[in-house]
């Protein structure tokens, strides 16, 4: 019989590999991992972080491929912290390859340089002047997260 957190682990293994599927990936462990990581986790992550989590069992240049390969497909979206160092997030499932969709305020504290997607708060689109092309917007909102502004109370 299965215990409970394999039984989680089975659903969650189920959605990712659907995922995956619709994406035109073949499933793969570390592509499975990485997943796993990132959902679990409240806040973006950095590769750096991801290669601690992930330990021995996927190497730098597979987390790499992994990581370009899901920002292609639109199953996660790059966030620069604080320092300027990329973190990942999973995106919502209105993106897809080549169109990303994550146009809400990311909240990055500047005590634990945290990056919080806000997904309630979506970016008012851009009207650019003729002949100019929009890749991407970003827009930061830099302060204390729940659990700095608590520890400095
Ligand atoms: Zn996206
Ligand atoms: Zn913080
Ligand atoms: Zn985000």
């Amino acid at each position: 019989m299965l215990s409970a957190t394999e039984n989680t682990q089975g659903a969650a293994d189920d959605k990712f590999v659907r995922l995956l599927r619709r994406n035109k990936l073949k499933v793969t462990q570390p592509r499975l991992r990485v997943l796993h990581i990132i959902s679990d986790k409240d806040t973006a992550i950095s590769q750096p972080d991801l290669e601690k989590l992930l330990g021995n069992s996927v190497d730098r240049v597979t987390l790499y491929r992994v990581l370009a390969t899901f920002e292609e497909k639109g199953i996660l979206h790059k966030i620069f912290d604080l320092h300027g160092t990329a973190t990942y997030a999973l995106c919502s499932t209105a993106c897809d390859e080549h169109h990303h969709h994550d146009e809400h305020v990311h909240f990055i504290c500047s005590s634990c340089n945290s990056v919080y997607c806000l997904d309630d708060f979506k970016i008012p689109s851009i009207n650019l002047p003729e002949g100019y092309q929009l890749h991407s917007v970003g827009v930061n909102a830099v302060g204390l997260c729940a659990h700095c502004r608590a520890l400095t109370k």
